[in-house]
């Protein structure tokens, strides 16, 4: 049998690619996150010039270096604003935003609640190792409780974040959950996220070789199943809230929930309403002088 390989988008996919070296560690998960991006935006058809991708701190932000497109690369746990406003200046570029478990559950948190409820268009894809990796392994709120880690060696105290059942409280329009290992499903995953009219929130599951020692590559490739090929209706809400978030025996992947139906923040603003041009376009120079006579 002869595998039909589409060339424009494998040609596609090597402009995504850096050649600055990587530092990530051998079999960390994000190289198979980063080759599902390249492939999603490959298929999509993008080139890395019409592509906006920005980074949090973490070993998820050195993809900045690996992966060609407008990049920026922010401060812990800030993201999202950026991402947002990026978007909301020209809503013909894609805009995805990375960010990691730490900063994204703890400092950013509030971004994170505020990109849910306003909609911003915006792919945001959750690098979920359950530890801060760039620091060494200390405990994130997505640590499992009473897990031994460098910075608790007598296993986390605090109780671990319900991430998913947090986010379904804000009332999303796009959830979803990949893992590492499985780089097809990562990719349509990331496609229908990309497309997503609103929010869309990617539950990315990574492996940490070097730091997390339990939700390893084997656990993750034992327990995550295909939800959607087992028929779940991604507009069941309920449903996929609970799949979410029950977990303990086996783990939901996929798209989750979508609803395309919700307008996204763009939309809703009265300003932008009717306009052909995007903010970005309007931008002009504006004599000032007579306004600085004032401080002078
Ligand atoms: Fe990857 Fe963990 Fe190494 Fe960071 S510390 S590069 S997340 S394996
Ligand atoms: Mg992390």
């Amino acid at each position: 049998m002869s595998i039909q390989l589409d060339t424009t988008a494998v040609e596609k996919m090597k402009s995504f690619h850096c050649e600055t070296k990587c530092t990530w560690c051998d079999g960390c998960g994000d190289y198979g996150i980063w080759t599902a991006i390249k492939r999603a935006l490959s298929e999509l058809g993008y080139s890395p010039w019409q592509v906006l991708l920005c980074y949090d701190v973490g070993c998820h932000g050195n993809m900045s270096d690996k992966l060609n497109g407008y990049r920026f690369h922010g401060l812990h746990g800030r993201v999202l604003p950026f991402a947002a406003g990026a978007k909301l200046a020209n809503m013909n570029v894609p805009v995805i935003a990375h960010g990691g478990d730490g900063a994204s559950f703890s400092e950013g948190v509030g971004h994170l609640v505020h990109s849910i409820r306003s909609q911003y268009p915006v792919t945001f894809i959750l690098h979920n190792n359950a530890n801060y990796g760039l620091t060494t392994g200390q405990a994130s709120s997505l640590t499992w409780q009473g897990q031994p880690m460098n910075t608790n060696p007598n296993g986390m105290a605090e109780q671990t974040l319900p991430s998913m059942d947090f986010v379904f409280s804000l009332q999303p329009t796009f959830v979803a959950r990949g893992f590492s290992g499985n780089i097809p499903q990562m990719v349509e995953i990331l496609k229908a996220a990309i497309q997503h009219r609103g929010f869309a929130f990617v539950d990315m599951l990574q492996a940490c070789p070097t730091y997390n020692h339990f939700a390893t590559h084997e656990y993750l490739l034992s327990k995550c199943y295909d939800a959607n090929a087992e028929g779940h209706d991604v507009k069941d809400f309920e449903k996929a809230r609970y799949l979410a978030t029950h977990n303990a025996d086996r783990i939901a992947t996929g798209i989750l929930y979508q609803n395309e139906d919700i307008p996204n923040f763009y939309e809703r603003l009265v300003p932008r309403q009717g306009k052909k041009t995007q903010a970005v376009d309007e931008v002009e120079k504006v004599d000032i002088s007579e306004l600085m006579k004032e401080f002078i």
